[in-house]
């Protein structure tokens, strides 16, 4: 057989795709009906596809590619990085300076008190390490029977068995006998299309003192954590009213559950800070991380863990671990990309010129016939497709359509753009360009027309 290559002619690679490699998150069938659009390589914030298309890529590969495709530097780091210390674990009393180097760094940019880190290589395992940290963190503090995690509906933390099951999403639950028990899930702070006619900042506090609810029924010696992400971003980019934080923070001093801010997306200059956590103005416990933390290049996340509970993990021995956390070549490449990102002042560049010039973008699309509600915070972004602006009406038919269409629209324009149910989202590369992001508003308004055309 021929190597498979880039090489090769679009419908042999799509022919081979379909008969031997199985997607995540999708219906293969329809897939190999329709062919995989292989992509060859990537450059900025742009994609090349098999047959010479140059896609934009509105969501930086899923949510991560932050400081954008093409960064050689990475590859020198990692070529190097194999060649000194490809791989060595550190669970036996070992380390290496890579990991040290990381932790030490991270340590640097979270807030003050986050000073610990608990490697893995994804944000599910991270998120699976914390399941197990804040209930061994309960069990050494002598309250055993603190084992609840409440999650929220709609939230997606990951795919694994654990992960899977802090999400909220039902779908995932229907397979494989998700949940695990004392996992509880809360609604989440929607207020589009779930507040009816209360202002928003009365429903992000009714939504928030749904915790406190929660924690009375469930019982406040039962409850260990409450997982949420700063700003919920696989679940259609829903940023919550003001009140909703503050009241959270609230009750999870009062009752002393700890918080877990999952900043998986929100993390690494996403939000315009370093941490999506200091945006909305929360103390978590606990701070998930992936994704941006080495943008995508290599695969790698962790568990940022406060003073207070690394002293209580710390004199114990953790039972809990994989065989790549803390993997020496991902960690070089996580470095390096912080140190792009900080030697490029990438968060400057964020604040001062992508994130403006993305809201007056997107907020412009708000004129659409088919646009509601347009929601920003510095590089994630999402808009809720409607019928009727005023009543906040759902489209008649199945749930999604007019995401689909326009997602599907999109695509056919060489923009990448998501869509949860009816909520198109965007989260692009955060070195995107003014220039650029006035090529992707009118890509987006193209998908728009063309798709509203075919649902009207
Ligand atoms: N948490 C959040 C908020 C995510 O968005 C994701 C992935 O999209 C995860 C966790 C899981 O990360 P991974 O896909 O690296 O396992």
């Amino acid at each position: 057989m021929a190597a498979i290559t880039n090489h090769l002619p679009t419908a042999e690679l799509q022919a081979l795709d379909a008969a031997h490699h199985m997607h995540p998150f999708t219906t293969n069938n329809e897939l190999a009906a329709k062919g995989a659009r292989i992509i060859t390589r990537a450059d900025g914030v742009y994609l090349t596809d098999s047959e010479g298309n140059h896609i934009m890529d509105g969501m930086a590969g899923l949510w991560c590619v932050n400081i954008g495709y093409g960064r050689g530097e990475l590859a020198d780091v990692a070529a190097r990085q194999m060649r000194e210390l490809p791989f060595y674990n550190t669970f036996f009393m070992t380390s290496h300076a890579p990991v040290i180097a990381l932790a030490a760094k991270i340590a640097e940019l979270a807030p003050a008190h986050l000073n610990h880190v608990f490697f893995a290589g994804s944000g599910s395992e991270a998120n699976d390490t914390n399941i197990r940290m804040v209930r061994t963190y309960w069990t050494q503090k002598g309250k055993p029977s603190k084992s609840i995690i409440i999650s929220r509906k709609n939230a997606y933390h990951g795919s694994s068995v654990g992960s899977g099951s802090l999400g909220g999403m039902t779908p995932m639950h229907a397979q494989g006998g998700l949940p695990i028990p004392d996992i509880h899930h809360i609604d989440q702070p929607n207020w589009w299309a779930e507040g009816g006619s209360a202002t928003p900042e009365d429903f992000g506090l009714q939504r928030a003192q749904e915790l406190e609810k929660a924690i009375l029924e469930l019982g406040e010696d039962r409850v260990a954590a409450f997982i949420a992400e700063p700003i919920q971003g696989a679940g259609g980019v829903i940023v919550p009213p003001s009140t909703y934080w503050p009241e959270i923070q609230r009750i999870c001093d009062k009752y002393e559950i700890l918080l877990i801010a999952d900043e998986v997306i929100c993390g690494f200059g996403r939000t315009g800070e370093w941490f999506g956590s200091t945006t909305v103005g929360i103390k978590p416990d606990i701070m998930t991380i992936a994704k941006g933390l080495s943008s995508g290049y290599q695969p790698i996340g962790g568990s940022i863990v406060s003073d207070e509970v690394a002293e209580v993990m710390n004199a114990c021995e953790f039972n809990h671990g994989y065989t790549y956390s803390g993997h020496p070549v991902a960690s070089a490449v996580a470095l390096e990309n912080l140190r792009i990102m900080e030697d490029e002042s990438l968060l400057d560049h964020v604040r001062n010129v992508a994130a403006p010039a993305l809201a007056e973008m997107w907020h412009g699309l708000g004129d659409h016939p088919m646009v509601g509600e347009t929601k920003i915070v510095g590089m994630m972004a999402s808009l809720a497709l409607t019928p009727d602006k005023d009543s906040r009406a759902k489209f008649a038919a199945d749930a999604g359509t007019a995401g689909y269409m326009t997602r599907e629209r999109s695509f056919a324009n060489n923009l990448i753009m998501r869509h949860v149910y009816d909520r198109m989202v965007i989260s692009p590369p955060l070195i995107i360009t003014p220039e650029e992001i006035t090529e992707m508003g009118k890509r987006a308004r193209t998908a728009l027309d063309e798709s509203y055309a075919q649902i009207k």
